[in-house]
């Protein structure tokens, strides 16, 4: 569509497009979908997007949220051409509203909210006009100064569009446009008693910037005849043109801003930027990268129709984002004590371990120390193991990750009967992973040194909510009541290898055969702290599963 109207010449210079947030609450990856859409049509077709704040309501916006929205849209990479609010509008749009009242296309209405309800039908049965519809325009006009004055109470008076109390679109009954609000607001503080509503601010807006393609989500589908209906009477030649499309649905996840602050607000999260919640600032805190949103958004496309997304395909962009650009390191989540019983007693070797596959474009190393007293994944032993599991178990031979494979000699039990410790024997023949004469090893496990791996925390985040559509719950019933009460588990006492003890907050890992990881803001020289990001395809799960 765009490039038709570019080919076309409609608009007879480059093309325009915004992002007009309110700022009320964090951006969701909701948003981040219109985002990309926004400024990805502006750079592709060598035009340029705005960053509007939409901020029109004296209630419940917040500079705190504008820092945030600013934050994070350059964190997802993107820098707006300009940066505007509607806020700065009030005059135009006041201005707009005189001209209308002269035109006759607007009036003063006296009625109470409730009147004006009723008064608007309903999509059966057409409309009855206000008693206060035919008001001269002197007196319109009049009484519009006099709110903007100041002298009215809240809800005393509205300033309505004269259009058809018939109309087919509900929303054209002479809808609201200006309306008393005797608030502070958070950048034009009590210069204005009187605010616009989102129909007549929205277009209005984007016509005084000069866009071109004004994109929104499927809900807005009604609006566009009365943003047409403005922008033409008050006088703007080529109007922008209004274009739906479906509002991006996630599987497991909340999407409005009303909720997700009732998450925050009620306690159900650490914050907006809880790494469990659905907002820019909990993904980026998760240890998702910019790309790997980008990338989602891309895959999910514009269309027309609502849908879901599943999680996996944004586990999937996140996954494959990872993949090609984080270290690997060796960290055991539950550690069981490996004693290697022939393996000299205070001795300690370097282990070159590679921190990228083969089949990633990046290079490097770092050196692992390896000794007699070893931890690996409680998971990753089986006293009884049942066919297809390959990883250790009594007698048996394993690979350990860049190093010697080890053979099971011994299980020592608690007084409980709990496994405590292994004692294998490794063959130092093995060292880098292969044996001299050519036998072979079903699994390859992980492990770090007892004497030198790093404790730390982990963070194991889930699903937020334990059903894929939240919003779908029974009557009576809401949103909270579908939490996932596991949607995050913390583990204590995990061990991670050394060479990650000095790394920024914020570093990106993925420990083998577990998961990838970033390090958190709470994380501290020897108090470390991960977050999950995601799970690896556990191949185990599915084996499992497939019985
Ligand atoms: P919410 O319902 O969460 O409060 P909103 O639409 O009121 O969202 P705005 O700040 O008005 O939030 O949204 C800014 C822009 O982002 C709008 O153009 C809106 O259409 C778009 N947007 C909001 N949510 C989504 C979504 N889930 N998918 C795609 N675009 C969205
Ligand atoms: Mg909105």
């Amino acid at each position: 569509m765009v490039a038709a109207d570019v080919a076309s010449g409609k608009y007879g210079r480059p093309i325009k497009t915004r992002f007009p947030p309110e700022p009320n609450g964090f951006l969701h990856i909701g948003h981040a979908k219109s985002i990309c859409l926004n400024f990805g049509i502006a750079s592709e077709f060598q035009g340029s997007c705005n960053l509007r704040f939409d901020d029109t309501n004296p209630f419940t916006e917040d500079i705190k949220y504008v820092n945030a929205i600013r934050a994070d849209l350059a964190w997802l990479g993107f820098t707006p051409a300009n940066e505007f609010y509607a806020s700065d509008y009030f005059e135009p749009l006041y201005e707009f509203a005189e001209r209308l009242v002269m035109k006759g296309k607007a009036y003063v209405d006296s009625q109470d909210e409730e009147q004006i309800r009723v008064g608007r039908g309903t999509v059966t049965q057409a409309g009855t006009n206000s008693p206060f519809r035919d008001r001269s325009v002197e007196e319109n006009l009049d009484l519009l100064r006099r709110m903007k004055a100041g002298e009215f109470a809240d809800g005393a008076h509205v300033l309505r569009a004269k259009i058809d109390m018939a109309h087919p679109n509900m929303i054209m009954r002479d809808p609201l446009l200006i309306r008393i609000r005797k608030a502070s607001h958070y950048r034009r503080g009590d210069a204005w008693c009187i605010y616009p509503l989102y129909d007549y601010a929205h277009g209005l807006s984007d016509a005084l910037e000069g866009i071109t393609h004004s994109l929104c989500t499927l809900e807005f589908k009604d609006n566009k005849d009365i943003y047409d209906w403005l922008v033409r009477e008050v006088g703007f030649e080529r109007p922008p043109e209004q274009t739906e499309f479906a509002r991006l649905q996630l599987d497991y996840t909340v999407l409005s801003k009303r909720k997700l602050l009732r998450l925050v607000n009620e306690g159900h999260v650490a914050g907006w930027d809880d790494p469990r919640m659905p907002t820019i600032a909990g993904i980026r805190r998760r240890g998702v990268t910019p790309a790997g949103i980008r990338d989602f958004a891309e895959t999910v496309g514009v269309a027309r129709k609502d849908a879901r997304s599943e999680l996996a395909t944004f586990e999937h962009a996140v996954r494959s984002d990872l993949n090609m650009r984080v270290p690997r390191v060796l960290c055991v989540v539950n550690p069981l004590k490996v004693v290697l019983t022939n393996y000299p007693e205070g001795q300690v070797e370097e282990l070159e371990a590679s921190y990228y596959p083969h089949d990633v474009p990046k290079t490097g190393s770092r050196m692992v120390p390896f000794s007699r007293e070893l931890y690996i994944e409680r998971d990753d032993f089986m006293e009884d193991p049942p066919k297809k599991f390959f990883r250790l178990a009594p007698g048996r031979e394993v690979r350990l990750r860049y190093g010697y494979f080890i053979t099971c000699q011994e299980v020592v039990k608690d007084a409980a009967g709990h496994v405590i410790e292994l004692r294998c024997t490794y063959d130092p023949a093995t060292k880098g992973g292969n044996a001299p004469d050519g036998r072979k090893v079903q699994g390859t496990i992980h492990w770090v040194s007892a004497a030198h791996a790093l404790d730390c925390e982990l963070r194991l985040y889930d699903k937020l909510f334990s059903v894929p559509d939240p919003d779908d719950v029974p009557e009576g019933d809401d949103f909270l009541s579908v939490l996932n009460p596991q949607s995050l588990v913390v583990v204590k006492g995990a061990k991670v290898e050394p060479s990650v003890g000095a790394d920024a907050i914020g570093t990106r890992y993925q420990f083998e055969r577990t998961g990838y990881f970033i390090s958190d803001p709470d994380s501290r020289p020897g108090a470390l702290v991960f977050n999950r990001t995601v799970t690896l395809k556990d191949s185990w799960e599915k084996v499992k599963a497939k019985g």
